[in-house]
């Protein structure tokens, strides 16, 4: 089958590798439509988490189920479906505890043995593992288009700002206007936030945000620390959410935030250590979370407002290419002169 394999540090290529198969009664296998290029996979691409050369690429997609193995009752071959971008048991103590993120059997697609070795979606079929738990089927009418967001970044950016214990009217901020920042600022508004502020330092981006109803921050061209209280009559945000990744941004989130205020931070990043400020942040009296996207727990409340057309992330898609056009796609985003890249697998 066709699939987007990793060569080496920004060397993506679309190449023949063999077909996932059925290995265990609760296997799916699933023919991917649409899958998208993440910023998570930005990381692999820049070698900053270790990825063997020859791995499938990707963790977004959406397609239809292809084949099921023989204890999966709900689902069938033709089903439109789509699923978290990390793979869950749903039995273990962890996901008996609704933290699907920290299953002891789970693992996220295309993201090499560091995490649990699984092939990657970039690819006309993925195999999914304990499908019962990891594949939602879209609801009637709902676009599969719109629908692959439910998957990762959309749920990754709603349950980051539960997570920071979202309160309607809450002023917000959102460090980052890449894809999973603009989710923040979608999820943020249709959740009830009084005000919402992006502060990036790609212009084009913050324009983006500015249409889908954020104040847009320049992070270079201006303060963004006091331009953030000026927004909230000199108090500072009542949540930040952090969706870059790395020591600067969770330092201008800690300082950013209001006293008493919730800091929630979903940016991936290598390092090992920050430094927590830690004499301001006992003063001020601050909530702090940082985690991988739990999108099991949020994923049905997601597709809910997917379906109501409550949310509608596809407006951020910014390119659609075809599968063959995947290492373009990567360079585009690489460079942010894309926004969104869907890959079309089956045209
Ligand atoms: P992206 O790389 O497209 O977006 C990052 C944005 O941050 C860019 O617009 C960039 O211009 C901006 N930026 C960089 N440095 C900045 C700075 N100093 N100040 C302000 N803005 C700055 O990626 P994305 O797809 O939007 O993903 C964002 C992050 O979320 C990535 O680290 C990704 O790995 C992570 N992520 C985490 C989870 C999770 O489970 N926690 C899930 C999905 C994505
Ligand atoms: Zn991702
Ligand atoms: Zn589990």
């Amino acid at each position: 089958m066709r699939a987007v394999v990793f060569q080496g540090k920004e060397q993506v290529a679309v190449g023949e590798v063999p077909p996932p198969s059925i290995q265990h009664p609760l296997d799916a296998l699933v023919r991917v439509h649409l899958a998208g290029i993440c910023g998570s996979d930005l990381h692999l691409y820049h070698g900053k988490i270790p990825l063997p050369p020859g791995s499938v690429l990707g963790h977004e997609f959406v397609g239809q189920v292809e084949a099921v193995g023989e204890g999966l009752v709900d689902l069938k071959p033709s089903d439109w479906v789509v699923g978290p971008f990390h793979v869950a048991c749903g039995t273990c103590r962890y996901c008996r505890r609704g933290q699907f993120n920290l299953c002891e059997r789970g693992g996220v697609y295309g993201y090499g043995p560091m995490f649990g070795n699984l092939q990657g979606a970039q690819a006309e079929l993925l195999r999914v593992p304990f499908a019962q738990v990891n594949l939602r089927k879209l609801p009637p009418g709902l676009a599969p288009e719109r629908a692959l967001f439910a998957g990762d970044i959309l749920s990754t950016a709603y349950g980051g700002l539960l997570n920071g214990r979202f309160q309607p009217g809450d002023r917000v901020a959102v460090i980052g206007a890449g894809p999973v920042g603009l989710m923040a600022v979608e999820a943020a508004l249709a959740l009830g936030a009084s005000k919402v502020m992006v502060i990036d330092k790609v212009e084009e981006r913050l324009r983006r945000a500015e249409a889908l109803g954020a104040i847009p921050i320049h992070a270079e061209r201006e303060n963004p620390v006091r331009r953030a209280r000026a927004e909230t009559e000199d108090e500072g945000p009542d949540l930040v959410l952090e969706a870059v990744g790395g020591p600067a941004t969770l330092a201008l989130a800690l300082e950013m935030v209001r006293p008493g205020g919730r800091v929630s931070a979903v940016g991936v990043d290598n390092a090992p250590t920050f430094p927590f400020p830690l004499a301001s942040a006992l003063v001020k009296d601050i909530s702090f979370h940082i985690g991988l996207a739990n999108v099991h727990r949020h994923i049905d409340s997601v597709l809910n407002l997917l379906a109501s057309g409550k949310l509608q992330p596809e407006r951020i898609v910014s390119h659609r290419l075809p599968l063959e056009e995947a290492p373009q796609g990567y360079a585009l985003f690489d460079r942010k002169e894309a926004l969104k890249v869907l890959l079309e697998v089956r045209r």
